[in-house]
């Protein structure tokens, strides 16, 4: 398959009165043509600032790209002047924000807000634009389309304003759309919807998708690949399959066993790790979910564990996989 973006040790740090917090350390990752990749894990673990540093949508006031590349068709999107981002933007590589509310003007009508992206980026006359945003509207599932254009934001519900939000991402046939927790805001049935809609257009036009998502059933759902990041980096990648079945880092195993399960029974507890991430305005020196992890050894302390092959598609970055570990702590990963 061919390699459609591909991030290689990208390190993004913000400038706070208390210092530099590492948000992003060293994160490498690519995206085929036509994959869906997530980006999974919690909080504050850099997914969304790796999804806005692809788009370049970080503030420069106080965030910094200290290192890395971002190669969109081999070219490096930090290298890329303003002027020309603004060109990519919408036209090559599209958002998709959790809140829909936030990326509509309230103030306009959607039929407007879609004519206007379509003429701002295609060249294309009024009429034009008004019969694509009515097929667009049409493509995404909303009945009515005409009277539809012709309303504000806040006469749609929650799941047709998101609809409406990945249509307009779609304005332009982008190869790249980044999706950044699309249904964290909708009701589950909906939820359901717009993940379907997602998988549906992306098999129709060929479009390749980040998804970030901290919910492993939506990534189960719909996605081709994988990658965990937690404290900023990445410790896990490989194919759906690979990580339900078999997830190496205890962390993607924590993740796994916090997924309520329907055989559970009414009194049992829900599992969930233990601890917080570290601080990233001091990172730790050796592994990052060291304080963690039940697995811990000495070496994980001291030294950072980079990833490392568990096969041609699986990458770990975690000791017990290095091929020197010691192997009672590896059988004791059985157990888990
Ligand atoms: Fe746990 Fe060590 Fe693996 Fe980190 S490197 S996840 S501390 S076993």
């Amino acid at each position: 398959m061919k390699k459609l973006l591909e991030i290689k040790d990208l390190k993004v740090n913000f400038h706070t009165y208390l210092g530099e917090v590492q948000a992003v350390r060293g994160v490498s990752f690519h995206v085929n043509q036509g994959e869906i990749v997530a980006l999974v894990g919690e909080s504050g673990c850099g997914k969304s600032v790796t999804a806005k540093s692809i788009m370049k949508l970080l503030p420069t006031a106080f965030s910094h790209y200290k290192s890395g590349e971002i190669l969109y068709h081999s070219m490096d999107l930090l290298k890329v002047q303003e002027k020309e981002m603004e060109t990519i933007r919408g036209n090559e590589i599209s958002m998709i924000f959790q809140d829909p509310m936030t990326s509509l003007n309230p103030t306009s009508k959607i039929g407007e807000q879609i004519i206007e992206g379509l003429m701002k980026h295609k060249k294309v006359s009024k009429s034009e634009a008004y019969r694509k945003a009515k097929e667009l509207l049409e493509l995404v599932g909303i009945p009515q389309p005409e009277k539809r254009m012709n309303q504000y934001p806040h006469e749609f519900s929650g799941g047709m304003r998101q609809r409406v939000v990945i249509a307009m991402a779609l304005v332009c046939e982008p190869q790249l759309i980044i999706a950044d927790e699309p249904t964290t805001a909708l009701d589950v049935t909906i939820q359901a919807q717009i993940l379907k809609l997602i998988k549906d257009l992306q098999f129709k036009l060929n479009t390749s998708v980040i998804l970030i998502t901290h919910d492993l059933g939506v990534v189960a759902e719909i996605c081709d690949r994988v990658v965990v990041m937690y404290a900023g980096e990445v410790v896990e990648s490989g194919k759906v399959e690979e990580i339900f079945a078999n997830p190496s880092h205890p962390y993607t195993k924590g993740l796994m066993k916090s997924v309520p399960r329907l055989d559970m029974s009414r009194n049992e507890s829900l599992y969930s790790i233990v601890g917080s991430p570290p601080n990233l305005l001091h990172p730790p020196n050796g592994c990052a979910f060291y304080s963690r992890c039940e697995y811990a050894m000495k070496v994980c302390q001291k030294h950072s564990p980079n990833l490392m092959e568990i096969n041609t598609t699986q990458q770990t970055a975690c000791w017990l996989y290095h091929p020197m570990a010691n192997p009672v702590e590896k059988e004791s990963m059985g157990g888990m």
